[in-house]
């Protein structure tokens, strides 16, 4: 038997039938049919009153990339200071939530249209790239509009699921940090509201030791650029890369030490930053464990041995639980049979979707206790990188369903 990822707190004390939001797992899919995503906003405005708790004064906004479903951003934008957004699709459902002052907008490659939209809207630009900073100027100029820029940076530090590293990469992302202080010169001396540097280091971290050197070497590092470009940066946004537990053995962050720690560092920041504002984007570490993905049991099959239980969603709808979606090694995300939770008893079992590939596996050897044709099983951590990360075409199922509570 291989080990599942631990149940998010608010599941982890629930015994016999799953309560998703105060309602039975049952009703949710008897309501709403299978597979579907339940949301639970109460659960992320949970995590938002932790972060403020913990980083007083610093912005928290949320990167929409993580989960954009229209109920679920109506939801989170009055908690959040600014929506992140790394596409034009992406920054028309922000600009339904949020004022544009407080929506920027990521990503390389981004088109003269989404250049034209957001400038237009009065949405932030994080430049990617001199050249793009000079087509948004033209555009701007067209326009006559004032565009509001910040410079993305490319740091010479990286943060990485165990630890933080020092030194530069090559990068499609930001301009290069040894770049950046000449780049915010040229923006300031051709009349754009400069907003500031946006530094994004990396993804999923659960190491505290490793948030707080990085966003250390941040801090230092956008001062540097600041001195370079003799210009104090209305606003830094520090990244995020608060991770969650999906995997056996996986704990969480120590969001509490991190904000400790932050706000040690910013009592003795350098003078160029004094009067900045500063913010953390985070996307899964808000939402992730607030989504729950629930499945049928369509067929319980035998083969050589082993137990197949076959459900009516998979890779289609969710494909980071089955292992496709950026990891080396396929581990096990916390699942349950929904009317049995944490039972004891369990048997051996494989959880298979329906499509025609060995890769539709959503559960390896998983322990579940004695499971039918009918029953659901419910697939935990289903809130970020679910339903609009995984191929929905491939195969031609239908769409899951997404309800928010
Ligand atoms: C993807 C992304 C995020 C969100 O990452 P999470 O791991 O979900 O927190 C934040 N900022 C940027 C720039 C991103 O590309």
């Amino acid at each position: 038997m291989k080990p599942t990822g631990p149940l998010p707190r608010e599941f982890a004390g629930q015994g016999g039938e799953l309560m998703i939001a105060g309602r039975s797992a049952d009703s949710w899919a008897a309501e709403h049919g299978t597979p579907v995503f339940v949301y639970d906003p109460a659960m992320v405005a949970t995590r938002v009153a932790r972060f403020r708790a913990a980083f007083p004064g610093v912005d928290l906004h949320y990167a929409i990339k993580a989960n954009p479903h229209t109920g679920l951003l109506a939801a989170i934008a009055p908690l959040v200071d600014g929506l992140d957004v790394a596409s034009s699709g992406e920054l028309a459902r922000a600009l339904n939530a949020k004022p544009a002052a407080a929506i920027s907008f990521a990503g390389p490659g981004k088109r003269d249209a989404e250049l034209e939209a957001a400038i237009l809207a009065g949405a932030t630009l994080n430049l990617e790239s001199e050249n793009e900073a000079k087509r948004a100027l033209a555009i701007a100029e067209q326009i006559g509009v004032q565009p509001r820029l910040a410079v993305r940076v490319n740091p010479d530090l990286e943060l990485r699921g165990s630890g933080m590293r020092m030194g530069g990469r090559p990068s499609p992302f930001g301009v290069d940090a040894e770049r950046a202080g000449a780049l915010v010169r040229m923006l300031v001396g051709a009349g754009a509201d400069w907003r500031g540097f946006h530094v994004y280091a990396g993804s999923q971290a659960l190491s505290a030791e490793a948030v707080i050197e990085t966003q250390a070497a941040t801090l230092a590092l956008v001062a540097r650029l600041a001195e370079e470009a003799d210009a104090a940066p209305p606003l830094v946004n520090l990244g995020g890369g608060f991770g969650v537990p999906y995997f056996a053995g996986d704990r969480p962050l120590d969001v509490e030490a991190v904000g400790a720690s932050l706000s040690g560092a910013l009592a003795s920041r350098p003078a160029i930053l004094a009067n900045t504002r500063f913010a953390i984007e985070l996307g899964r570490w808000l939402v992730a464990e607030a989504g729950v993905y629930l499945t049928r049991i369509v067929d319980v099959k035998q083969s050589r041995g082993e137990t197949f239980l076959v459900v009516d969603g998979g890779l289609h709808h969710q494909l980071a639980a089955t292992g496709n979606l950026g990891t080396v090694v396929r581990r096990n995300y916390p699942l349950a049979l929904t009317h049995a939770v944490n039972v004891e008893d369990v048997q051996e079992a494989s959880v298979v979707g329906p499509l025609c590939t060995p890769l539709d596996r959503l559960g390896d050897h998983v322990g579940l206790p004695a499971a039918s044709v009918g029953d659901l099983i419910a697939v935990f951590l289903a809130g970020a990188y679910g339903a609009t990360a995984s191929p929905t075409a491939f195969l031609g199922h239908p769409p899951a369903a997404e309800v928010v509570a």
